[in-house]
């Protein structure tokens, strides 16, 4: 037995509403819960959207791991537009990477509240609201952590 809303097991609980999302179960009455097992679409739909939710402060994290890294090279903390990334010896292979992972950043932003919507048309409130939450947080995250641009990582970055 599965609540109709968010696919919660209701099994053994009391009649009332679901403890997960709310929605008014009888156990007597078949028409307000499902026999079959959640479909591992909702799982799935998720999984996805948490990890793109998540995703978003990445390309700000890694931004300062290489601007650390090029200190290390450098010996000293790099000057914006003085030390190009690019020009840094041995940064390469992270720099190229680091443009990938911000591209990757900003399609998340884009891409969680297409997840968000997707798992609310399957009617998995608990999903959706997982997601919401991540995608709000991570958005202020990434964006904080943009905005404090530490040691102008951000703006030696971007250069
Ligand atoms: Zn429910």
């Amino acid at each position: 037995m599965f609540c109709l809303g968010c696919r919660y097991s209701l099994a053994g609980l009391p009649d009332g509403p679901c403890p997960e999302c709310g929605r008014v179960f009888s156990a007597a009455d078949p028409s307000t819960w499902v026999a079959t097992n959640p479909p591992r679409r909702h799982c799935l739909l998720e999984r996805t959207g948490v990890a793109v939710a998540a995703m978003q402060p990445l390309p700000m994290l890694w931004i300062y791991a290489e601007f650390l890294v090029a200190r290390l090279i450098l010996g000293r903390w790099p000057v914006p537009s003085l030390d190009d990334p690019k020009g840094i010896e041995g940064l390469g292979v992270m720099h190229v990477l680091g443009i990938v992972i911000v591209v990757g950043g900003f399609t998340a932003m884009l891409l969680w509240p297409v997840m968000l919507i997707a798992n609310a048309v399957v009617r998995a409130w608990s999903s959706a609201l997982r997601i919401a939450a991540l995608g709000v947080g991570g958005f202020i995250l990434a964006l904080a952590l943009a905005r404090l641009d530490l040691g102008h990582a951000m703006t030696w970055w971007i250069d």
